[in-house]
């Protein structure tokens, strides 16, 4: 593997699969150890010299699917994504406005930006912004399912919404007279709009192949492209967004 003929440095940021692995050197440590910060998201590959980082690379290379485990199984972090009363929704930002008025998005300013009026009484509520997120998130997810439906020769299923923590979608085939169905965790709508968008294809593209062969592939490709970009996001942050809103009774 070619990540192991470079020379490494104490505080290098190494990317294996998705996992962000911190190197470092310490001189009391008597070996290599590893160790996950969840606040940062990161792992540690600590090493007793600089001669042995190459070993704590490959130490940890060999249990990324530990660390992942690990990174994933936890509280996210501080809600970095609602920042100055703002919020990024749908590849939109919003602005948090808790005036004690009725829920209102606007629709995009000059400036790109909506605003979300009445989001609580004087600060912001986040029952009542998950309530709107979901709402915008149905109707986006099903305007991008029609398309690529569409473009797959495919009838549109219903499209669900769910808060599942292990999945961001799933789709139910046609089956015994009863028709096909998606359902898609309304947190996508806090994602980067290509990480949501290239879901919705993915569970489109189910429709049509109920695996994850070569074919199902190919028309997931076909859709949003190469699908790698997206799958490591979530990989990588996807456990944050559980973290930013509270569940709202639907
Ligand atoms: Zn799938």
């Amino acid at each position: 593997m070619s990540l192991f003929k470079f020379s490494y440095a104490d505080g290098q940021l190494l990317q294996i699969e998705g996992v962000k692995v911190r190197l470092r050197v310490s001189p009391r440590a008597r070996r290599i150890t590893l160790r996950v910060d969840r606040a940062t998201g990161e792992a540690t590959a600590v090493a007793p010299s600089r001669s042995a980082l190459r070993e704590a690379a490959r130490f940890a290379s060999e249990r990324r699917a530990w660390l992942r485990a690990q990174l994933e199984d936890v509280p996210p972090p501080a809600p970095a994504l609602i920042a100055d009363g703002r919020l990024e929704v749908l590849g939109q930002v919003w602005r948090l406005q808790p005036d004690g008025r009725r829920p209102l998005l606007t629709q995009p300013g000059l400036d790109g930006i909506r605003q979300l009026r009445g989001c609580g009484e004087a600060e912001v509520d986040p029952m009542i912004v998950a309530r709107v997120v979901r709402r915008e998130a149905k109707t986006a997810f099903a305007a991008s399912a029609l398309v690529h439906c569409a473009a797959l020769g495919v009838e549109r299923p219903p499209i669900g919404l769910m808060d599942a923590r292990t999945r961001w979608g799933s789709c139910t085939p046609a089956q015994k007279g009863r028709g096909a169905s998606i359902r898609l965790s309304w947190r996508l709508a806090l994602a980067p709009w290509a990480v949501a968008d290239y879901v919705v294809a993915h569970e489109c593209a189910h429709l049509l192949e109920g695996n994850h062969g070569p074919r199902f592939w190919a028309h997931v490709r076909t859709l949003v492209g190469d699908p790698a970009p997206h799958r490591r996001w979530l990989r990588a942050e996807g456990a944050r967004l559980h973290g930013l809103l509270a569940t709202p009774r639907a």
